[in-house]
Protein backbone atom coordinates (compact mmCIF):
# COMPACT_ATOMS: atom_id res chain seq x y z
CA UNK A 1 0.00 0.00 0.00
CA UNK A 2 1.11 3.49 -0.99
CA UNK A 3 2.07 5.88 1.78
CA UNK A 4 1.22 9.63 1.03
CA UNK A 5 2.90 11.81 3.46
CA UNK A 6 1.50 15.35 4.26
CA UNK A 7 3.47 18.21 4.88
CA UNK A 8 7.26 16.45 4.38
CA UNK A 9 10.40 19.13 4.72
CA UNK A 10 12.81 19.01 1.62
CA UNK A 11 15.94 19.89 3.43
CA UNK A 12 17.51 16.86 3.26
CA UNK A 13 16.09 15.70 -0.49
CA UNK A 14 17.85 18.40 -2.05
CA UNK A 15 21.73 19.06 -2.00
CA UNK A 16 21.68 22.44 -1.77
CA UNK A 17 20.09 22.38 2.05
CA UNK A 18 17.25 24.36 1.23
CA UNK A 19 14.14 24.37 3.68
CA UNK A 20 11.10 24.20 1.73
CA UNK A 21 8.43 21.67 2.25
CA UNK A 22 6.46 19.35 -0.21
CA UNK A 23 2.35 19.27 0.59
CA UNK A 24 2.19 16.07 -0.27
CA UNK A 25 5.47 13.25 -1.10
CA UNK A 26 5.17 9.69 -1.58
CA UNK A 27 8.08 7.31 -2.32
CA UNK A 28 8.41 4.73 -5.13
CA UNK A 29 9.94 1.08 -4.14
CA UNK A 30 8.80 -0.53 -7.22
CA UNK A 31 7.82 0.35 -11.33
CA UNK A 32 4.15 -0.74 -10.56
CA UNK A 33 3.73 1.23 -7.64
CA UNK A 34 3.55 3.79 -9.92
CA UNK A 35 0.30 2.36 -11.71
CA UNK A 36 -1.35 2.06 -8.35
CA UNK A 37 -0.46 6.08 -7.28
CA UNK A 38 -1.90 7.36 -11.12
CA UNK A 39 -4.97 4.79 -10.57
CA UNK A 40 -6.17 7.93 -8.18
CA UNK A 41 -7.27 10.43 -10.66
CA UNK A 42 -6.42 13.29 -7.58
CA UNK A 43 -2.67 12.87 -8.23
CA UNK A 44 -3.27 12.80 -12.22
CA UNK A 45 -4.66 16.12 -11.97
CA UNK A 46 -2.43 17.49 -9.29
CA UNK A 47 1.46 19.56 -9.75
CA UNK A 48 3.47 17.06 -9.31
CA UNK A 49 7.59 17.09 -9.15
CA UNK A 50 9.35 13.71 -10.31
CA UNK A 51 12.47 13.45 -7.43
CA UNK A 52 15.65 11.62 -7.34
CA UNK A 53 18.58 12.60 -5.28
CA UNK A 54 17.48 16.24 -5.26
CA UNK A 55 21.16 17.12 -6.75
CA UNK A 56 20.68 19.25 -9.86
CA UNK A 57 17.47 21.77 -8.39
CA UNK A 58 16.80 24.58 -6.61
CA UNK A 59 13.37 25.11 -4.41
CA UNK A 60 12.80 28.53 -4.51
CA UNK A 61 9.32 28.08 -2.69
CA UNK A 62 7.38 25.55 -0.51
CA UNK A 63 6.01 22.78 -3.22
CA UNK A 64 2.04 23.30 -3.44
CA UNK A 65 2.02 19.35 -5.09
CA UNK A 66 2.71 15.59 -5.20
CA UNK A 67 6.50 14.92 -4.65
CA UNK A 68 7.43 11.61 -6.60
CA UNK A 69 10.48 10.21 -4.75
CA UNK A 70 11.90 7.65 -7.01
CA UNK A 71 13.65 4.86 -5.01
CA UNK A 72 13.43 1.60 -7.11
CA UNK A 73 16.80 -0.20 -6.68
CA UNK A 74 18.59 -3.52 -8.34
CA UNK A 75 21.41 -3.56 -10.52
CA UNK A 76 21.87 -6.57 -12.51
CA UNK A 77 24.27 -7.45 -15.57
CA UNK A 78 24.08 -9.61 -18.76
CA UNK A 79 27.91 -10.39 -20.50
CA UNK A 80 27.99 -11.17 -24.33
CA UNK A 81 31.41 -11.74 -25.33
CA UNK A 82 33.21 -8.29 -24.41
CA UNK A 83 30.06 -6.56 -24.58
CA UNK A 84 28.15 -5.67 -20.99
CA UNK A 85 24.84 -4.98 -20.79
CA UNK A 86 23.90 -3.67 -17.17
CA UNK A 87 20.53 -2.93 -16.10
CA UNK A 88 20.23 -0.72 -12.81
CA UNK A 89 16.84 0.62 -10.99
CA UNK A 90 16.03 4.55 -11.41
CA UNK A 91 16.11 4.90 -7.65
CA UNK A 92 19.90 3.31 -7.23
CA UNK A 93 22.80 6.24 -6.35
CA UNK A 94 24.60 6.96 -9.28
CA UNK A 95 27.75 6.37 -8.07
CA UNK A 96 27.40 3.17 -6.60
CA UNK A 97 26.62 2.18 -10.30
CA UNK A 98 29.49 3.43 -10.82
CA UNK A 99 31.72 1.88 -8.73
CA UNK A 100 29.68 -1.78 -9.22
CA UNK A 101 30.82 -1.51 -12.60
CA UNK A 102 34.17 -0.27 -11.64
CA UNK A 103 34.73 -3.17 -9.41
CA UNK A 104 33.63 -5.79 -12.02
CA UNK A 105 36.02 -4.29 -14.32
CA UNK A 106 33.08 -3.18 -16.79
CA UNK A 107 34.40 -0.19 -18.88
CA UNK A 108 33.09 2.96 -19.57
CA UNK A 109 31.74 5.07 -16.55
CA UNK A 110 34.90 5.51 -15.04
CA UNK A 111 35.07 9.02 -15.71
CA UNK A 112 31.81 9.54 -14.46
CA UNK A 113 32.49 8.59 -10.94
CA UNK A 114 31.49 10.55 -8.11
CA UNK A 115 28.77 12.47 -9.56
CA UNK A 116 26.37 13.06 -7.43
CA UNK A 117 22.59 11.68 -7.69
CA UNK A 118 20.13 8.88 -8.87
CA UNK A 119 20.25 6.78 -12.18
CA UNK A 120 17.40 7.60 -13.27
CA UNK A 121 18.00 11.15 -13.44
CA UNK A 122 21.18 10.51 -15.57
CA UNK A 123 19.51 10.66 -18.26
CA UNK A 124 17.57 13.80 -17.93
CA UNK A 125 20.51 15.88 -18.47
CA UNK A 126 22.91 13.38 -19.90
CA UNK A 127 25.25 13.82 -17.11
CA UNK A 128 29.11 14.25 -18.41
CA UNK A 129 32.45 15.02 -16.79
CA UNK A 130 35.64 14.64 -17.60
CA UNK A 131 35.26 13.41 -21.45
CA UNK A 132 32.36 11.16 -21.54
CA UNK A 133 28.50 11.75 -21.00
CA UNK A 134 25.94 9.26 -20.57
CA UNK A 135 24.98 9.15 -23.72
CA UNK A 136 28.18 7.66 -24.76
CA UNK A 137 27.16 4.44 -22.43
CA UNK A 138 23.70 4.44 -22.65
CA UNK A 139 21.55 1.68 -24.03
CA UNK A 140 17.93 2.45 -23.45
CA UNK A 141 15.19 3.37 -20.28
CA UNK A 142 12.22 2.38 -19.15
CA UNK A 143 10.20 4.81 -18.32
CA UNK A 144 6.46 5.44 -17.15
CA UNK A 145 4.07 7.49 -19.39
CA UNK A 146 1.97 8.81 -16.56
CA UNK A 147 -1.01 10.06 -19.42
CA UNK A 148 -1.60 6.57 -20.38
CA UNK A 149 -0.52 4.49 -17.29
CA UNK A 150 1.91 2.25 -19.19
CA UNK A 151 6.06 1.43 -19.74
CA UNK A 152 7.41 2.57 -22.92
CA UNK A 153 11.56 2.01 -23.85
CA UNK A 154 13.58 4.85 -25.08
CA UNK A 155 16.33 3.69 -27.24
CA UNK A 156 19.16 6.25 -27.71
CA UNK A 157 18.10 8.07 -30.65
CA UNK A 158 14.39 8.26 -28.92
CA UNK A 159 15.98 10.25 -26.12
CA UNK A 160 17.52 12.90 -28.12
CA UNK A 161 20.89 13.64 -26.22
CA UNK A 162 22.78 16.86 -26.13
CA UNK A 163 25.19 18.76 -23.73
CA UNK A 164 23.20 18.48 -20.57
CA UNK A 165 20.02 18.06 -22.20
CA UNK A 166 17.34 14.83 -23.44
CA UNK A 167 13.85 14.94 -24.58
CA UNK A 168 13.18 14.32 -20.87
CA UNK A 169 14.33 18.13 -20.00
CA UNK A 170 11.87 19.27 -23.14
CA UNK A 171 9.04 17.90 -25.39
CA UNK A 172 8.58 14.86 -22.58
CA UNK A 173 9.35 16.85 -19.12
CA UNK A 174 6.85 16.09 -16.32
CA UNK A 175 5.63 13.32 -18.78
CA UNK A 176 7.55 10.16 -18.20
CA UNK A 177 8.63 8.83 -15.21
CA UNK A 178 12.42 7.05 -15.92
CA UNK A 179 12.00 3.88 -13.75
CA UNK A 180 15.59 2.04 -15.12
CA UNK A 181 18.36 2.37 -17.64
CA UNK A 182 20.23 -0.11 -19.69
CA UNK A 183 24.07 0.45 -20.19
CA UNK A 184 26.59 -0.82 -22.61
CA UNK A 185 29.54 -1.41 -21.55
CA UNK A 186 32.91 -3.20 -22.41
CA UNK A 187 35.36 -5.55 -20.93
CA UNK A 188 38.12 -4.01 -23.14
CA UNK A 189 39.13 -0.54 -21.56
CA UNK A 190 39.13 1.97 -24.02
CA UNK A 191 40.66 4.96 -21.49
CA UNK A 192 39.96 8.32 -21.46
CA UNK A 193 43.19 10.81 -20.33
CA UNK A 194 42.46 13.72 -22.55
CA UNK A 195 40.06 15.86 -20.39
CA UNK A 196 41.06 18.03 -17.47
CA UNK A 197 44.04 16.75 -15.48
CA UNK A 198 43.35 13.25 -15.54
CA UNK A 199 46.95 12.92 -17.04
CA UNK A 200 48.40 15.19 -14.76
CA UNK A 201 47.59 13.17 -11.62
CA UNK A 202 47.89 9.93 -12.84
CA UNK A 203 51.56 10.95 -14.06
CA UNK A 204 52.16 12.05 -10.38
CA UNK A 205 51.02 8.92 -8.98
CA UNK A 206 54.04 7.44 -11.12
CA UNK A 207 50.81 5.51 -13.26
CA UNK A 208 51.60 4.85 -17.30
CA UNK A 209 49.27 2.17 -17.79
CA UNK A 210 45.88 3.19 -16.14
CA UNK A 211 43.22 0.40 -15.29
CA UNK A 212 39.69 1.56 -15.32
CA UNK A 213 40.23 1.27 -11.13
CA UNK A 214 42.65 4.24 -11.45
CA UNK A 215 40.99 6.43 -13.71
CA UNK A 216 38.02 6.17 -11.44
CA UNK A 217 40.26 6.88 -8.25
CA UNK A 218 41.78 10.09 -10.04
CA UNK A 219 38.69 11.41 -11.00
CA UNK A 220 36.85 11.05 -7.77
CA UNK A 221 40.09 12.78 -5.72
CA UNK A 222 40.16 15.68 -8.58
CA UNK A 223 36.28 16.36 -7.81
CA UNK A 224 37.10 16.00 -4.55
CA UNK A 225 39.59 18.09 -4.25
CA UNK A 226 37.66 21.01 -6.34
CA UNK A 227 33.95 20.88 -5.98
CA UNK A 228 32.51 21.52 -2.52
CA UNK A 229 30.79 18.47 -1.17
CA UNK A 230 27.38 19.09 -0.38
CA UNK A 231 27.01 17.31 2.93
CA UNK A 232 28.64 19.82 4.40
CA UNK A 233 28.49 22.97 2.22
CA UNK A 234 24.78 23.01 0.18
CA UNK A 235 25.18 23.01 -3.56
CA UNK A 236 23.91 21.53 -6.89
CA UNK A 237 27.21 21.38 -8.99
CA UNK A 238 27.60 23.35 -11.85
CA UNK A 239 24.98 26.31 -11.55
CA UNK A 240 24.87 27.33 -14.82
CA UNK A 241 25.59 25.48 -18.32
CA UNK A 242 28.60 26.05 -20.56
CA UNK A 243 27.48 28.81 -23.07
CA UNK A 244 27.90 27.46 -26.75
CA UNK A 245 27.95 30.35 -28.96
CA UNK A 246 28.36 30.71 -32.48
CA UNK A 247 31.55 31.61 -34.34
CA UNK A 248 30.82 35.27 -35.13
CA UNK A 249 29.28 36.14 -31.57
CA UNK A 250 32.51 34.34 -30.26
CA UNK A 251 34.86 36.49 -33.18
CA UNK A 252 33.70 39.75 -30.99
CA UNK A 253 34.21 38.26 -27.46
CA UNK A 254 37.50 37.35 -28.53
CA UNK A 255 38.96 40.43 -30.28
CA UNK A 256 38.05 42.56 -26.79
CA UNK A 257 39.52 39.14 -24.22
CA UNK A 258 42.02 37.23 -26.10
CA UNK A 259 42.41 35.39 -23.33
CA UNK A 260 38.98 33.76 -23.20
CA UNK A 261 38.94 29.70 -22.01
CA UNK A 262 36.59 28.37 -25.13
CA UNK A 263 36.36 24.62 -27.11
CA UNK A 264 35.40 23.95 -30.39
CA UNK A 265 31.84 22.95 -30.35
CA UNK A 266 30.98 21.31 -33.53
CA UNK A 267 30.55 22.94 -37.22
CA UNK A 268 30.66 26.72 -36.30
CA UNK A 269 30.05 27.23 -32.68
CA UNK A 270 32.71 27.27 -29.85
CA UNK A 271 32.12 26.39 -26.31
CA UNK A 272 32.80 28.87 -23.63
CA UNK A 273 33.78 28.10 -19.74
CA UNK A 274 31.05 29.57 -17.77
CA UNK A 275 33.38 29.41 -14.82
CA UNK A 276 35.78 31.67 -16.38
CA UNK A 277 33.38 34.14 -17.59
CA UNK A 278 31.83 34.43 -13.99
CA UNK A 279 35.58 34.72 -12.21
CA UNK A 280 36.31 37.53 -14.66
CA UNK A 281 33.54 39.74 -13.49
CA UNK A 282 34.72 39.46 -10.14
CA UNK A 283 32.35 36.53 -8.63
CA UNK A 284 34.80 34.06 -7.02
CA UNK A 285 34.56 33.11 -3.88
CA UNK A 286 32.15 36.23 -3.30
CA UNK A 287 29.69 35.80 -0.30
CA UNK A 288 26.20 37.07 -0.18
CA UNK A 289 24.27 37.08 2.99
CA UNK A 290 24.12 33.34 3.28
CA UNK A 291 24.75 32.46 -0.68
CA UNK A 292 27.95 33.12 -2.72
CA UNK A 293 29.63 31.32 -5.15
CA UNK A 294 32.85 28.59 -4.02
CA UNK A 295 35.77 29.86 -3.67
CA UNK A 296 37.43 27.07 -6.13
CA UNK A 297 34.90 27.42 -9.35
CA UNK A 298 32.73 30.43 -10.12
CA UNK A 299 30.11 27.97 -11.60
CA UNK A 300 29.16 26.44 -8.37
CA UNK A 301 26.55 28.47 -6.05
CA UNK A 302 26.77 27.65 -2.82
CA UNK A 303 24.31 27.62 0.41
CA UNK A 304 26.82 28.93 3.33
CA UNK A 305 23.98 27.53 5.98
CA UNK A 306 20.21 29.13 5.97
CA UNK A 307 19.79 30.40 2.50
CA UNK A 308 16.37 30.75 0.94
CA UNK A 309 15.98 29.13 -2.72
CA UNK A 310 14.76 33.00 -3.53
CA UNK A 311 18.60 34.04 -2.12
CA UNK A 312 20.31 31.55 -4.58
CA UNK A 313 17.85 32.42 -7.28
CA UNK A 314 18.08 36.05 -7.19
CA UNK A 315 22.10 35.93 -6.70
CA UNK A 316 22.01 33.25 -10.47
CA UNK A 317 20.06 36.24 -11.63
CA UNK A 318 23.03 38.99 -10.66
CA UNK A 319 25.57 36.75 -12.01
CA UNK A 320 23.61 36.19 -15.70
CA UNK A 321 23.17 40.04 -15.65
CA UNK A 322 27.33 40.55 -14.93
CA UNK A 323 27.78 38.23 -17.56
CA UNK A 324 26.05 39.68 -20.00
CA UNK A 325 27.26 43.16 -19.92
CA UNK A 326 31.23 42.47 -19.72
CA UNK A 327 30.78 39.75 -22.56
CA UNK A 328 27.23 40.29 -24.14
CA UNK A 329 26.67 36.21 -23.34
CA UNK A 330 23.56 35.07 -22.22
CA UNK A 331 24.60 31.98 -19.44
CA UNK A 332 21.56 29.55 -18.88
CA UNK A 333 20.67 27.87 -15.20
CA UNK A 334 21.76 24.06 -15.36
CA UNK A 335 20.20 23.75 -12.27
CA UNK A 336 16.09 23.00 -12.12
CA UNK A 337 14.57 25.58 -10.62
CA UNK A 338 10.92 24.92 -9.00
CA UNK A 339 9.12 27.97 -8.19
C1 LIG B 1 28.69 18.51 -6.14
C2 LIG B 1 27.95 18.24 -7.42
C3 LIG B 1 28.66 17.93 -8.57
C4 LIG B 1 27.98 17.66 -9.76
N1 LIG B 1 28.71 17.35 -10.87
C5 LIG B 1 28.08 17.05 -12.02
C6 LIG B 1 28.84 16.68 -13.19
O1 LIG B 1 30.05 16.57 -13.15
N2 LIG B 1 28.16 16.43 -14.32
C7 LIG B 1 26.80 16.50 -14.40
O2 LIG B 1 26.25 16.26 -15.48
N3 LIG B 1 26.05 16.85 -13.32
C8 LIG B 1 26.66 17.11 -12.14
N4 LIG B 1 25.93 17.47 -11.04
C9 LIG B 1 24.45 17.57 -11.16
C10 LIG B 1 23.71 16.28 -10.72
O3 LIG B 1 24.57 15.43 -10.03
C11 LIG B 1 23.12 15.54 -11.92
O4 LIG B 1 22.28 16.37 -12.65
C12 LIG B 1 22.32 14.29 -11.49
O5 LIG B 1 22.00 13.50 -12.60
C13 LIG B 1 21.04 14.66 -10.73
O6 LIG B 1 20.52 13.47 -10.18
P1 LIG B 1 19.40 13.53 -9.06
O7 LIG B 1 18.93 12.14 -8.85
O8 LIG B 1 19.90 14.24 -7.88
O9 LIG B 1 18.29 14.36 -9.83
P2 LIG B 1 17.26 15.43 -9.23
O10 LIG B 1 17.98 16.66 -8.85
O11 LIG B 1 16.40 14.79 -8.21
O12 LIG B 1 16.39 15.72 -10.53
C14 LIG B 1 16.96 16.35 -11.65
C15 LIG B 1 15.91 16.40 -12.79
O13 LIG B 1 15.62 15.09 -13.23
C16 LIG B 1 14.23 14.78 -13.06
N5 LIG B 1 14.20 13.38 -12.63
C17 LIG B 1 14.81 12.84 -11.54
N6 LIG B 1 14.60 11.52 -11.51
C18 LIG B 1 13.82 11.22 -12.58
C19 LIG B 1 13.24 10.01 -13.10
N7 LIG B 1 13.44 8.83 -12.51
N8 LIG B 1 12.51 10.10 -14.22
C20 LIG B 1 12.31 11.28 -14.86
N9 LIG B 1 12.81 12.45 -14.41
C21 LIG B 1 13.57 12.41 -13.30
C22 LIG B 1 13.74 15.75 -12.00
O14 LIG B 1 12.35 15.99 -12.10
C23 LIG B 1 14.57 16.98 -12.34
O15 LIG B 1 14.00 17.67 -13.42
C24 LIG B 1 26.56 17.73 -9.81
C25 LIG B 1 25.85 18.04 -8.64
C26 LIG B 1 26.53 18.27 -7.45
C27 LIG B 1 25.76 18.57 -6.20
Amino acid sequence: MLQIQQNISLKNFNTFGIDVSAKYFVEINRAEELIELFMDSQWMEMERLILGGGSNMLFVKDFDGLVIHINIRGMEHRINHQQVLVVAGAGEVWNDLVNYCVNNEFAGMENLSLIPGSVGAAPVQNIGAYGVELKDIFASCNAFEIATGTFKTFSKADCQFDYRDSIFKNDMKGHYIIVSVKFELSLVADVKLHYGAIKEELINRGITEPTIKDISQVVSYIRVSKLPDPSTIGNAGSFFKNPIIPKDEFNIVYEHFPEVVNYPAGDGFVKLAAGWLIEKCGWKGKVVGHTGTWHNQALVLVNHGGATGEEVYRLSSQIIDSVYSKFGVKLEREVNVVD
